[in-house]
């Protein structure tokens, strides 16, 4: 049958197709078997393992009052890296659903046992790093429940990903962000430039994932996120097991400011003219165990071959020095005395060269 509309009758026709969205808005969000009504939050804690290792997993879900994407936000996948565990606090409190387009998951802090334990970098229980275990086993150890529950119930139901981390109890680190970028998924990549860029950080740094490497298991939080296609990026933000409301600002701020960059939240983002980028990084390891003595902070630049620190055997004798490797920014230097043999020291982000005018 041929169709022929007037004007008004098409105009009323595409009114109607666009009509049930302007009207129904949002839809409730299913987490765990419960359903969350647009405008709302819900606590959960997601169990883990039984016995003597159970655990649990606080997450909130905040669920617009307006249709959006799922932005998935983790702390404390380092149990001991306090500045990003507590900007998650703040920023818990700062998310009002009833003006929210969109969904957030929170992962408040994904390593308790670590947290509680007082334990960097490996869960106490196990003895697991999290963030070399995703997408983590449905059976596993704890750390690796863990990885399995983030994955499936956060990190698979996200649009975009955001994994919050500082150096750890040992580490003197310099804030940045990072993203990743990989040649399979160029607009994955280039959203995450986007999410890194509205951060409002002014380092940072790619992280480019070798197309081999992408046919591997993910083994961090964030590029569990990005295997799936899923624009993701790091915060490095806090040093040396502190907690300064100068490290916590910058990420409680830089979270926000996504929120607006994603169109979940109203207003513009923050935009940095010339943030540094950095594309290459290098470390330098310890040659033996023994009492490391930095002669460096974090953020300081260092030329190749300017020594950084020294290592002596546990009577103060034979010094060895330790020397930058290449010329650039150190990302991070190890700030405590311990240091084991194979153990990275510093990390120096190599800065662009610049282009020489044609
Ligand atoms: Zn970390």
């Amino acid at each position: 049958m041929l169709h022929i509309m007037s004007t008004k009758c098409r105009a009323l026709a595409v009114i109607g197709c666009f009509l049930p969205f302007m009207l129904s808005a949002q839809n409730s969000f299913v987490f765990q078997e419960q359903s969350i009504a647009p405008g709302t939050h819900q606590k959960f804690k997601l169990k883990i393992a039984e016995g003597k290792d159970s655990t649990f997993i606080p997450i909130s879900v905040f669920h617009g009052s307006q249709p959006g994407p799922v932005l998935g936000l983790t702390a404390g996948v380092h149990g001991y890296e306090y500045a990003p565990i507590l900007a998650a606090q703040q920023i818990a409190q700062r998310i009002d659903p009833s003006t929210l387009s969109g969904t957030v998951l929170l992962v408040h802090l994904a390593n308790v046992p670590a947290f509680l334990g007082r334990s960097p970098y490996v869960n106490p229980t196990d003895q697991k790093n999290l963030n070399r275990e995703f997408p983590g086993k449905a059976e596993g150890s704890t750390t690796e429940q863990i990885a399995y529950q983030i994955t499936q119930e956060v990190i698979a139901r996200s649009d975009y990903f955001l994994d919050m981390h500082s150096g750890d109890a040992p580490e003197d680190l310099r804030p940045y962000v990072g993203y990743y970028r990989s040649g399979r998924f160029p607009e994955a990549s280039q959203q995450g430039e986007a999410m890194a860029r509205a951060l409002g950080f002014d380092h940072i740094v790619i992280f480019d994932v070798a197309n081999e490497r992408m046919d591997e298991p993910s083994l961090y939080c964030s590029q569990e996120a990005f295997h799936r296609q899923i624009p993701s990026v790091d915060i490095e933000c806090g040093r040396l097991g502190t907690v300064h409301t100068t490290d916590v600002d910058p990420i409680v701020k830089g979270v926000m400011s996504l929120l607006r960059h994603l169109g979940m939240t109203k207003g513009e983002p923050i935009s940095l003219k010339a943030p540094i980028i950095i594309q290459e990084r290098t470390s330098v390891t310890s040659p033996q165990d023994g009492i490391f003595y930095s002669l460096k902070t974090s953020g300081e630049f260092v030329a190749e071959g300017m020594k950084v620190g020294y290592i002596t055997d546990f009577f103060g004798e034979n010094p060895v020095d330790v020397f930058a490797n290449a010329s650039g920014i150190i990302l991070y230097i190890i700030g405590t005395p311990p240091i084991k043999q194979g153990e990275t020291v510093v990390r120096i982000g190599l800065m662009p060269t610049p282009k020489k005018p044609e």
